[in-house]
């Protein structure tokens, strides 16, 4: 007997936030300081502290929850969750429980049958715990409290998300949203984005859900998918064979590929929340939705929309230059001056792609401008460069940040196109290659590229490579 089964999956995003200062203090608010050094009496959690919201911190939430088409609760308050924890110097995290900055939104994603929505529960702002190191030379533990107070958003989802896949394609497109909106760096190796992921299967047609289990741990969105996969698969062994899956939290092990026990999950009331005395519920104005919400910028999918109809771009092409939206904007800038879209979507997809990725970083670390890559691609064009000198050109032009025009002048680059020069090289390689002009004419001008391509490596790959044809062709048929 084999019994079919429904995989279903929420996911719960915790996202850094980059203002300058912490949430409840003026600390600073970076990555990466020696231990200890960004902290405060009041992200200590020392007595008779007290906690003043940052208002950053809060518009950066509501632009979040409105890129979400969230609701933005008129109304918030904070709460204090309880635990104790050695990172959690106060022995409570402030966050929200019911009245969190938004509510009831939606992202859409794309599946086998088309478009989705995903449904997004509620956004709510909270702070980050210290961390903790585990000194495996000595038998104790450090604790940093830099991160201690950093701003946080916690994003979560209905159980709408149907397979892992579906998981992980609605983690990159959110990530891609909030890269947008520049709220933070979006790195989930600084750990600026973190993931849990809740899964349960349940037998097609079944109404209610299976009972939960929480997967933490999981540094990249591949291996959220694969801890998913891991899991639907282990609550089909044990469902299959009689037995119950428990509700419990458990830790992905990337390198062996299994997940483990950690604790069984506290109910909500385990952590007592209740709102927290020292910051006072607040409204949120109208006036400042209405003032976030005109300064959100145009975000993904309706600028990849706006780019296949105003630059006749296939959705090919519009997809990859929004994945990054700086090279969107470039784009869009080299347009303005140069009339080609499809030519320099081509350029920025593929050769200045691959050398960002090639040097691991981003366009704006580069030293090329927008009248730069277009006098490239119009040399390359022009037949000034040949198209494989044009990319020498390109990678030298990155790092120095000079023209086109000077670096092919230093690199001696030019493509060329004169007859005389090109005429000896022609000559040399038509004696030594006798069988194939034999072929070509006896009606066999395909072998013409053979000659072209030999010429063109007797040049050092500087001649054009048009123009060489055209010499061969018509010096064999007037022999
Ligand atoms: P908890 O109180 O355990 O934190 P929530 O209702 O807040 O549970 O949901 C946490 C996350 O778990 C949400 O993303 C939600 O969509 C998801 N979720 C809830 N129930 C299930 C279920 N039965 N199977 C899979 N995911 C679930
Ligand atoms: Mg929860
Ligand atoms: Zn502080």
């Amino acid at each position: 007997m084999t019994q079919q089964f429904e995989t279903v999956i929420g996911l719960e995003v915790h996202l850094q936030l980059s203002t300058k200062a912490k949430i409840f203090c003026g600390c600073a608010n970076v990555f990466g300081s020696p231990p200890n050094t960004n902290v405060c009496p009041v992200c200590l959690g020392l007595p008779g502290t007290l906690p003043v919201l940052n208002n950053q911190a809060l518009l950066y939430a509501i632009k979040v929850g409105l890129a979400l088409n969230a609701e933005i609760n008129p109304f918030i308050k904070f709460d204090r969750k309880n635990y104790y924890y050695p990172d959690l110097p106060k022995g409570y995290q402030i966050s929200q429980y019911d009245l969190p900055v938004a509510k009831d939104g939606f992202v859409m994603i794309k599946n086998e049958q088309g478009p989705k929505r995903v449904g997004i529960k509620r956004a709510h702002l909270e702070e980050d715990a210290g961390k903790l190191m585990h000194d495996n030379t000595g038998n104790c533990s450090l604790v940093d409290y830099n991160r201690t107070g950093t701003p946080l958003i916690e994003i979560v989802t209905e159980p709408d998300l149907r397979s892992p896949q579906e998981a992980y394609d609605y983690l990159n497109i959110l990530k891609l949203i909030l890269q947008y909106l520049e709220v933070s760096d979006c790195d989930m190796e600084k750990g600026s984005l973190r993931c849990d992921a809740n899964v349960s299967i349940r037998p097609v047609g079944q109404k209610e859900f299976g009972t939960k289990t929480e997967l933490k741990n999981m540094n990249s969105f591949r291996s959220v998918k694969s801890a998913l996969e891991y899991e639907v698969g282990r609550h089909q062994q044990v469902i299959l064979s009689g037995g119950k899956i428990m509700q419990e939290t458990l830790l992905w092990d990337d390198e062996k590929g299994v997940t483990a026990g950690m604790r069984s999950k506290e109910q909500a009331h385990d952590y007592r929340y209740f709102p927290d005395p020292d910051l006072v519920p607040f409204t949120i104005d109208d006036k400042i939705i209405d003032q976030v919400r005109a300064e959100l910028p145009e975000l993904p999918q309706a600028k990849l929309e706006r780019l296949i109809k105003q630059y006749d771009l296939s959705e090919y092409d519009a997809g990859v230059l929004i994945m990054d939206k700086a090279v969107a904007y470039f784009f869009e800038q080299c347009c303005e001056k140069y009339h080609q879209p499809k030519k320099i979507a081509n350029w920025l997809n593929g050769a200045v792609l691959k050398e960002m990725n090639e040097r691991k970083t981003s366009l704006g670390n580069l030293k090329l401008t927008p009248a730069h890559l277009i006098e490239l691609i119009q040399a390359v064009e022009d037949g000034v460069v040949s198209n494989l000198a044009g990319k020498e050109v390109l990678t030298d032009m990155l790092d120095s940040g000079y023209s086109a025009g000077t670096i092919v002048s230093q690199k001696g680059l030019a493509q060329v196109s004169d007859d005389s020069s090109l005429m000896a090289i022609v000559e040399e390689i038509i004696h030594q290659n006798p069988t194939v002009v034999e072929q070509i004419k006896q009606g066999k001008p395909s072998a013409t590229g053979f000659l072209v391509g030999q010429a063109m490596k007797k040049s050092g790959g500087k001649a054009n490579p048009k123009k060489l044809n055209e010499l061969i062709t018509r010096r064999i048929s007037n022999a």
